[in-house]
């Protein structure tokens, strides 16, 4: 039992530090005002979260999930993943997902740089006049960055854009004393894209200061979907025997409505 502890911690470590790690990219880009070109989804996290949650500029949203052959994310945890949105964003005129597999790029561990480049490689959709867009990759090998204490599933590098390490939660769910794999999925795609909504602090106000002053970029209530480790909440040792991924928090969600969502 104390191995499975253990073990679970070191799980809850990884959404949370890969993030943290990654919420604060280097942007020497400037914003760019034209919502119709490439660069405007070249943006560092966080920065299109009003555009993403408003209908004021956007009424649709489309999302590429791009996945390497055999790490293709479960229908149950996109499905989850779009719920989340209509929950929380304004999309009157719908929310559509393409799905398709590339062969694997091979340089597998991935650092962020690797991972950029994959995105440029193989990103179809970008804003058009009255549509956001969104991508996601669904990786077949690890994190670069991981280390013995440290193990990333997940990074929102972007404004519109995540990776996702399905073989890392391809090796930490559906074995005895790991959680479910849909709710892993789940809980990283939707941690990540809080990220991409500008929560905790993140280009996305406070309405009441709930940032954890010892893990910017996070929320400081255990329970939360934003928090960056919660040990007895619904961090991911809570994830064992459970069948749905942690919720935000009244505060996240007040955040999310005073920048226009849901
Ligand atoms: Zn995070
Ligand atoms: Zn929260």
């Amino acid at each position: 039992m104390k191995t499975l502890r253990i073990r679970l911690l070191l799980l809850l470590l990884i959404v949370i530090q890969s993030c943290s790690k990654n919420d604060s990219i280097d942007d020497d880009s400037g914003i760019d005002n034209n919502p119709n070109t490439v660069i405007a989804n070249q943006q560092p996290t966080g920065t299109s979260a009003n555009d993403l949650l408003s209908d004021n500029t956007f009424t649709s949203m489309i999302i590429e999930v791009v996945y390497v052959e055999g790490f293709k994310p479960t229908q149950n945890a996109i499905d989850n993943f779009v719920s989340f949105l209509e929950n929380r964003t304004f999309k009157p005129n719908g929310i559509a997902v393409e799905t398709r597999a590339i062969t694997s790029p091979g340089n597998a561990p991935y650092t962020n740089q690797e991972i950029i480049e994959i995105e440029d490689a193989n990103r179809t959709k970008y804003n058009s006049e009255n549509q956001i867009a969104v991508w996601s990759f669904f990786a077949d090998g690890s994190s670069a960055e991981n280390t013995n204490s440290n193990v990333v599933l997940g990074t929102a590098y972007r404004n519109t854009s995540f990776v996702i390490y399905e073989e890392t939660i391809h090796d930490l769910s559906n074995s005895t004393f790991e959680p479910d794999r849909t709710v892993l999925e789940t809980t990283v795609i939707t941690h990540e894209f809080g990220h991409i909504l500008g929560l905790t602090n993140l280009g996305t106000s406070m309405v009441v200061n709930h940032e954890d002053t010892e893990h910017a970029k996070h929320c400081n209530v255990e329970s939360c979907l934003m928090y960056w480790a919660s040990e007895n909440g619904s961090g991911l040792d809570n994830l064992l025997g459970v069948n749905s991924a942690p919720q935000l928090d009244a505060q996240c969600i007040a955040d999310l409505q005073a920048n226009g969502g849901k």
